[in-house]
């Protein structure tokens, strides 16, 4: 399997992002009812290696098109607010 790239992230708060760009090496997506951003962090330090683009590392939205054995095969995703929450807004329930 391999990790999709997170395309895109809106969420400019986030230690990880600079200019909509998610820097962590790997993302943890969901909990058992929601496609949220478990990596999302609002904090001051800054997160992440500017050289890399994120990768989507594991998802436990089992009951999403692109989710194959918890894990995203999805060809990339992109992270935004939904409501006031940080999601997955490539999440497609089946
Ligand atoms: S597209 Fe679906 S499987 Fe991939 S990270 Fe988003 S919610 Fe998880």
């Amino acid at each position: 399997m391999d990790m999709p790239v997170v395309n895109s992230c809106t969420v400019d708060t986030c230690a990880y992002n600079d200019q909509h760009s998610c820097h962590a090496l790997a993302i943890t997506v969901g909990n058992t009812s929601h496609a949220q951003c478990d990596t999302f962090f609002s904090g001051e330090e800054e997160g992440g290696d500017p050289m890399a683009t994120a990768q989507v590392g594991a998802c436990k939205m089992s009951d999403c098109q692109h989710n194959t054995q918890l894990e995203c095969q999805a060809p990339g995703i992109s992270v935004g607010y939904e409501k006031n929450q940080v999601d997955c807004l490539t999440y497609a329930p089946a």
